[in-house]
């Protein structure tokens, strides 16, 4: 797909600047590169006005268009299946509805908070938790309402951590960027702060920006999470961005969402861990998708994480297998879920399952820490 883009200089090709403003966000345009698909073409005419559409060319390069069920194509061109009454039946309308403090604060955990700072996206992905809210144009948060944010984490100390949100919080000028990341440094107890943002996988060009590199360098210790879902989005410019986000001290981890269709499948799975290792990009959770309305059918079954999980335990060091988790509704929180790997049998004994799923009998005693080392235990209780 990249020979579409044949024409384009490099010097624009590498500009993030030039990937969002030519960002295609209609049926018309993306019909001169991809042959849509029906159920495409309605997907497009049924979720106007509702659920935005916008691609970056980078990220639209990576479909192969011979592909209908290509999991970059299904992560991002609308289809009729969003619309039908099965997808649209919702469990939680807005999942951060009890936990909102201010507009676009969410304040769940004690000790870190969610700035969510723009709906804008360089790309509108088709299984985004915030669905709900593109429809309402993109719109950044005012100053005013940043002020009031920043002041809350001032006056709430248990916060130690801010996590920067959106949309794509790295949309915003390198400018509005600086002036957050200094306010929140001058709040002796927030001493991390983290950005959610999926640029690295959109629009990597964002981290050839050296200004943006030496903000970061400059507001440290921050650390980046990212959203790669397939294999197909670690490419070279991806891991060029990731160097240059490593450069500056800032540890890269990622949030896989488990996605009918793109990625629940072991083998895909596994080979994204190993992509994701090898640009050392370290894999902290794959999600259980949501119940998010317009995005039901990227649903699967919990059993399937389960065995994607224990297959990859045992064929990637254990720093490359993520954490399986389901984010559970009404503010709840997220709770990690893992295939058993150990039952109690009798008394000190329990059955453990190897990484080659063979059973083990182990029996676990407690230490009796009275016993100082040496000693003889006759000795025990005697002067
Ligand atoms: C996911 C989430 C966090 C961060 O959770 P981690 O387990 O630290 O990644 C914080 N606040 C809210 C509201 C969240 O949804």
């Amino acid at each position: 797909m990249r020979d579409f883009f044949n024409n384009v200089p490099e010097e624009l090709w590498l500009d993030y600047r030039w990937q969002i403003q030519h960002r295609i966000k209609d049926l018309k345009t993306i019909g001169k590169y991809l042959k849509l698909l029906p159920e495409e073409i309605e997907g497009f005419k049924e979720t106007r006005g509702r659920y935005p559409f916008a691609i970056t060319p980078y990220y639209l390069s990576l479909i192969n268009p011979e592909d209908p069920e290509d999991p970059i194509r299904l992560q991002a061109i609308p289809r009729s299946v969003e619309m039908d009454p099965e997808a649209q039946r919702d469990g939680d309308p807005n999942p951060f509805r009890e936990e909102t403090i201010l507009p676009g604060l969410t304040h769940r955990y004690p000790d870190r908070v969610l700035m969510s700072l723009t709906t804008f996206c360089p790309v509108y992905c088709r299984h985004c938790m915030r669905k709900r809210i593109f429809g309402d144009g993109e719109r950044s948060r005012t100053q005013n309402e940043i002020l009031q944010m920043l002041n809350y984490i001032k006056e709430t100390p248990s916060i130690r951590e801010v996590i920067l949100s959106g949309g794509e919080p790295l949309s915003l000028s390198n400018r509005k960027l600086e002036f957050i990341f200094s306010e929140i440094r001058k709040i002796k107890h927030v001493e991390i702060i983290r950005i959610g943002t999926r640029m690295p996988v959109l629009t990597p060009q964002r981290f050839f920006d050296k200004n943006l590199l030496e903000i970061l360098e400059r507001y440290q210790p921050i650390w980046i999470s990212t959203h790669f879902n397939h294999p197909n989005e670690v490419t070279e410019l991806a891991q060029k961005a990731v160097d240059n986000i490593l450069k500056t001290g800032t540890p890269v981890i990622n949030q896989t969402v488990l996605l009918k269709g793109v990625n629940d499948h072991p083998e895909t799975m596994l080979s994204l861990m190993k992509k994701l290792t090898t640009i050392k990009v370290k894999p902290q959770y794959i999600f259980h998708c949501d119940p998010i309305k317009g995005a039901m059918h990227f649903r699967t079954t919990l059993e399937k994480g389960l065995e994607i999980i224990s297959y990859l335990r045992g064929k990637i060091g254990g720093y490359g297998i993520p954490t399986y988790a389901v984010d559970l509704p009404g503010g709840k929180g997220k709770v990690p879920i893992l295939p058993e790997y150990f039952r109690r049998i009798s008394g000190n004994t329990y059955s453990f399952t190897t990484f080659t799923g063979e059973k083990v009998l182990y029996s676990i005693y407690e230490h009796s820490s009275q016993t100082p080392a040496g000693s003889l235990p006759r000795d025990q209780g005697f002067p």
